[in-house]
C-alpha cells in the first residue's frame, strides 16, 4: 500500500509550474514553486515541523507540553498540524486586527487563540509580545517558538525547499525570487542554491513600509521606512535573525496595490489561486525584467493559498474601497481585445 503514516509526511515535494501568460513579456522562463499543496496550504508547514523537531531534540519541549507562538496565520497552521500529530497543546497569541477567519481556522485545528490589543506599545503588559512571553514563563513545560530568530526556520528551507528547486530545474535555475518576512525562505533556499552555483541570483521582494531594502543597500536601519501597509506575510519593522543579508543580491519593493492586482491576475490568467505575497513577487519580476535575458530560468516561490484572502483582495468591494480596482479594469480591457 502506498500510504503516508500521518499528515506531516505529506509536507514538501511541491510542484514547479511554468507561467504562460502573465510574464509573457519577460525573456526568461518563469517557473512558480507553488506551496499550496502542503497540508496546511503554505510553505510554512516545512519550517513549523522542523522547529518543533529541533526543539524536541534540544530538550526544549517534552511530550504533553505547550507550544506558544505569536502568529496569525501560516506558521500557526503548520504548528497546529505538528502539535496534533506529535501530541502537544498550541497557544497562538494574536493581535485584534487579525481577521476572524484566521482565528477560526486556528481553532478548527485545535489551537487555543489568545487575542491582544493592537493599539498598545510592545512593552505594554497587554501587548502580544508581552503576553506570549508571560505565558511561556507561567505555563510549565511550554516552549516559545519565535519564528523570527529561531534558525531552524531557515534551516528547514536549506534542507528541503532548496534541494527540491535545484533538482526540479536540473540545476538550470539562474534566479530565485521570493517575498521576505522572517527571512527563513530566502535565506535557506538562497544558501543552498549559492553553494550549488554561486552565480545564481537571489532577489528578495519587500513592501513599502518595511526596512529590508534600505538596510540591505546602506546598512542603515531607518525608522522613517516604517509605516502601515496591506500586503501580508512580507516586510518587517525589525531585522529577524533568519534574514541572511549576505546571500541576497537585491531587494525590490512592490506597492500594496500592485501586489493585490497581480495576485488577482495570477488566479484569473494562470489559474493559480494564491496569496498576495505571490502577486508582489510576480510584479517584482516584471519591474526587474530588463535584468533578465533569454535562457535565464527564474524560480519564484508562492507561499500560501488564496482562500485566506477571499474577504480581502478577492473581494471587489474591499479592492474598490482602497482604490485598487482601476488598473485591473484596464488589464481586463486588454484581455477582451485578444
Ligand atoms: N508570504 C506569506 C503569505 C507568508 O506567510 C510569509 C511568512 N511570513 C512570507 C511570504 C515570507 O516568508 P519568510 O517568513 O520565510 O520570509
Amino acid at each position: 500500500m502506498k500510504v503516508y503514516n500521518n499528515i506531516l509526511e505529506t509536507i514538501g515535494n511541491t510542484p514547479l509550474v511554468r507561467l504562460n501568460k502573465l510574464t509573457k513579456d519577460v525573456k526568461a522562463t518563469i517557473l512558480a514553486k507553488v506551496e499550496t499543496t502542503n497540508p496546511g496550504n503554505s510553505v510554512k508547514d516545512r519550517m513549523a515541523v522542523k522547529m518543533i523537531e529541533d526543539a524536541e531534540k534540544a530538550g526544549l519541549i517534552k511530550p504533553g507540553g505547550t507550544i506558544i507562538e505569536g502568529t496569525s496565520g501560516n506558521t500557526g497552521m503548520g504548528l497546529a498540524l505538528g502539535a496534533i500529530v506529535k501530541g502537544y497543546k498550541l497557544i497562538c497569541v494574536l493581535n485584534d486586527k487579525q481577521s476572524k477567519e484566521k482565528m477560526d481556522i486556528l481553532r478548527a485545528v485545535g489551537a487555543e487563540v489568545v487575542v491582544c490589543p493592537t493599539a498598545v506599545d510592545p512593552s505594554d503588559p497587554r501587548s502580544y509580545y508581552s503576553v506570549s512571553k508571560r505565558l511561556a514563563n507561567e505555563i510549565p513545560n511550554s516552549w516559545y517558538v519565535n519564528q523570527y530568530d529561531n534558525l531552524s526556520n531557515r534551516e528547514a528551507h536549506y534542507e528541503s525547499t532548496g534541494p527540491e528547486i535545484w533538482e526540479q530545474t536540473d540545476g538550470k535555475i539562474t534566479h530565485f525570487v521570493v517575498g521576505v518576512g522572517t527571512g527563513g525562505t530566502i535565506s535557506g533556499v538562497g544558501k543552498y542554491l549559492k553553494e550549488k552555483n554561486p552565480d545564481i541570483k537571489i532577489w528578495g521582494i519587500d513592501t513599502y513600509g518595511s526596512v529590508f531594502k534600505k538596510y540591505h543597500e546602506t546598512g542603515i536601519f531607518d525608522e522613517a521606512e516604517i509605516y502601515p501597509y496591506i500586503t501580508e506575510g512580507i516586510g518587517e519593522d525589525i531585522l529577524p535573525a533568519n534574514v541572511d543579508f549576505d546571500v541576497i543580491d537585491k531587494f525590490e519593493k512592490v506597492t500594496d496595490k500592485d501586489a493585490a492586482v497581480y495576485t488577482r491576475r495570477l488566479a484569473r490568467e494562470e489559474g493559480i489561486f494564491v496569496g498576495n505575497s505571490a502577486g508582489a513577487a510576480i510584479k517584482g519580476i516584471l519591474q526587474l525584467k530588463d535584468e533578465l535575458k533569454e535562457g535565464d530560468v527564474v524560480v519564484v516561490l508562492f507561499h500560501d493559498h488564496g482562500s485566506r484572502y477571499v474577504g480581502k483582495i478577492f473581494n471587489d468591494d474591499w479592492m474598490r474601497e482602497r482604490g485598487f480596482l482601476e488598473e485591473e479594469t484596464k488589464n481586463a480591457g486588454d484581455l477582451v481585445g485578444r
